[in-house]
C-alpha cells in the first residue's frame, strides 16, 4: 500500500489526514490548534509534528518519511515555497516550505505546498464530484472567497502563481475595505469575515436567543421574514458571487461550475438563490451545457487535494 500525507491549514487550526494512494481512502485524521506562543512556521511545524505522532501511535508505524502535501489560505510564490501574502495566517514574504522543512527535519524540497482552494479542487477532481472534469471553474465562500479555474484538466497557475483569487476580483464602485489591503474585492462583500463582522453590529427584528451574531443562518432567516435591512444584504452577497461567477463562466465556458464553503453551506436559500442568478448572468451558449455542482468530499477535499499534490510534485 502507498501511504501519503495531506494537510490542510487554516488560521487557528491545522488538519492531518493520511491516505491509501492506490483508493484515496482516508485511514487517519486528527485536528490541533496551530498558534501558540508566536504565530511562526515552527509553531506550526510543532502541531505537526505531534499530530503525526498520534497517527504514529494509531497505525503502528513510523510516517515521518511520507509525502507530504500541505495546503495553506494564502498566496504563494509559483513554486509554491514562499507564502507571497496569507493574511488569516499572519504572514508576508515568508520562506515557508525552508522553514518548515528545517523545523520537520525534513530534506530540502520535501514538502509540496499549495494554495488551499487549489487543494480543493485537486481533492474533487481526484475523487469526488470532479472526476473525469476538464473544464471547471471553483467559486468557494467561507471565511473568505476563493476560486480555481481547470483548463483541458490542468488547474491555471497564472504567471505568478495566484491563479483563481476571484474573491479579489473587483465589483463596480466598491469602497469597502479588505483583508488583503485593498478596496472593493468580492470578499470584503461576501466574505464570511467580513460579513460576519457587519452582522455582528446589526439587531434584526427576528432574532432568536442564543444565536451567533455574525452567523449567516442568523441573516438568512430575518431577510425570510421579510427584515429588510438583511434582505439587502442577502441581495450584495448573491449578486457579488454571481457577478464573479457568471464572468468566469462566461469567459472560460467550463463544463461545471463547482461550489462550495461554509457561508453557502450555512445559507442555502441565499447558496440557491446565487446559482440562479450566476445562470441568468452567464451567457446563454456558455450556461447551455454548464453544470453546477456541489463539492462531494466535504472537509476531506483539501486534505486529498495536498496528498494528491504531493504525490504528483515529489514521487
Ligand atoms: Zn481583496
Amino acid at each position: 500500500m502507498r501511504l501519503v500525507l495531506g494537510a490542510d491549514v487554516g488560521g487557528t487550526h491545522l488538519r492531518l489526514g493520511l491516505f491509501d494512494a492506490d483508493s484515496w481512502q482516508l485511514l487517519w485524521q486528527g485536528k490541533r490548534g496551530w498558534r501558540g506562543a508566536d504565530d511562526s512556521p515552527e509553531s506550526l511545524a510543532a502541531a505537526l509534528l505531534a499530530t503525526l505522532r498520534e497517527a504514529e501511535a494509531a497505525i503502528g508505524h513510523a510516517l515521518t518519511e511520507l509525502p507530504l502535501g500541505m495546503g495553506l489560505a494564502a498566496q504563494l510564490s509559483p513554486d509554491g515555497r514562499t507564502v507571497v501574502n496569507g493574511p488569516n495566517l499572519g504572514w508576508r514574504d515568508v520562506a515557508f516550505a525552508d522553514r518548515m522543512e528545517a523545523a520537520l527535519g525534513r530534506p530540502a524540497g520535501s514538502i509540496a505546498v499549495c494554495n488551499d482552494l487549489s487543494a480543493i479542487v485537486m481533492g474533487e477532481l481526484a475523487a469526488g464530484a470532479a472526476v473525469g472534469v476538464r473544464s471547471l471553474v471553483a467559486l468557494y465562500a467561507g471565511t473568505g472567497v476563493g476560486g480555481a479555474a481547470v483548463v483541458e484538466g490542468r488547474l491555471v497557475r497564472g504567471t505568478g502563481g495566484t491563479a483563481g483569487e476571484v474573491g479579489h476580483m473587483k465589483l463596480p464602485g466598491g469602497q469597502a475595505p479588505c483583508g488583503c489591503g485593498e478596496v472593493g474585492c468580492v470578499e470584503s462583500v461576501a466574505g464570511g469575515a467580513s460579513l460576519g463582522r457587519r452582522l455582528h453590529a446589526m439587531h434584526f427584528a427576528t432574532d432568536l436567543a442564543g444565536e451567533l451574531p455574525s452567523d449567516p443562518a442568523r441573516l438568512e432567516r430575518a431577510a425570510l421574514a421579510g427584515d429588510a435591512e438583511a434582505e439587502g444584504i442577502v441581495a450584495e452577497v448573491v449578486d457579488a458571487l454571481a457577478f464573479a461567477a457568471s464572468g468566469l463562466c462566461t469567459f472560460l465556458n467550463p463544463e461545471v461550475l463547482l461550489v462550495g464553503g461554509g457561508l453557502l453551506e450555512r445559507a442555502p436559500v441565499l447558496a440557491s438563490r446565487f446559482e440562479a442568478r450566476t445562470l441568468s448572468l452567464t451567457l446563454a451558449v456558455a450556461r447551455a451545457r454548464l453544470e453546477i455542482r456541489r463539492g462531494s468530499l466535504g472537509d476531506e477535499a483539501g486534505l486529498l487535494g495536498a496528498a494528491h499534490q504531493a504525490l504528483q510534485r515529489l514521487v
